[in-house]
Order: C-alpha cells, then structure tokens, then sequence
C-alpha cells in the first residue's frame, strides 16, 4: 500500500488528529494555509470524489457534515470553507480523497 493517507489512517506515518469516527479521519494539513487547515479523509482508500460511485453517496456526505462539525469545534462562526480538489486541473496532489476545511482568515474568491 503505498498511499500517504491510508498510511496516515492506518497511524504508520504520525498526523495531528482532529477527529475521527467509524468513516472519516481528520488531521491538520502539514502545509497550513489558514490558521485553522483540516483534511477530512474516508477510511476507505477512494481515489478522488471523481472515482467515487453511486454506493458511495452517504460517505461523500459524512466527510462534508464532519466537516462542519470540526468547523464548529475550532469557533469558525464567521464562516469558512470546505474544498475538494479533484484530478490535475483541480490541484489534487495526493490521490486519496479529501475534504479541506479552511478558515479563521477571510478567504478571498474566485481561487488561483
Ligand atoms: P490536495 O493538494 O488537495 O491533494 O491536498 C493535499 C494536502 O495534503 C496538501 O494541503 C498538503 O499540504 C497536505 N499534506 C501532504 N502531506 C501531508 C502530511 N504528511 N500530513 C498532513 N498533510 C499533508
Ligand atoms: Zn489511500
């Protein structure tokens, strides 16, 4: 397996947890963008929101309410942002899908 966030589910690489159920596994984003920067990631291995499949529809759902919650835990009452980057156009780098949760800066928009 040679996955950099199944190894960090499965606790062979170390991560900073955030939150974690039967589902998901949140950790802080090595490389933090804003002051609060989470990955909210399936235990299952899915390659990206792109590979994911009809069964699939209540999990992609789960990392989302998920990240609402830890939203709510780290105080980000004035807003934030939940991103799913997909594929090499959309700036995924690590083929293991993954919800960020940024916040605790105003963010601006549209991205680079
Ligand atoms: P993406 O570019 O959307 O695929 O996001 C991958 C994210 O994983 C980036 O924000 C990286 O900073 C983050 N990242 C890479 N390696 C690690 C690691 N070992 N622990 C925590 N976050 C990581
Ligand atoms: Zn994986």
């Amino acid at each position: 397996m040679s996955c950099l966030f199944c190894k960090i589910i499965e606790g062979s690489i170390p991560s900073t947890p955030v939150f974690q159920d039967e589902v998901c596994y949140a950790f802080a984003d090595i490389h933090p963008q804003a002051p609060v920067h989470v990955l909210v990631a399936p235990r299952q291995h899915i390659t990206s929101v792109d590979q994911a499949v009809e069964d699939d529809q209540k999990l992609l759902g789960h990392l989302l309410w998920a990240g609402a919650q830890i939203a709510k835990t780290k105080g980000l009452w004035k807003g934030y942002r939940l991103v799913v980057n997909t594929g090499e156009d959309g700036g995924q780098t690590v083929d293991h899908l993954h919800v960020h949760l940024v916040g605790g800066r105003s963010l601006t928009w549209p991205p680079g």
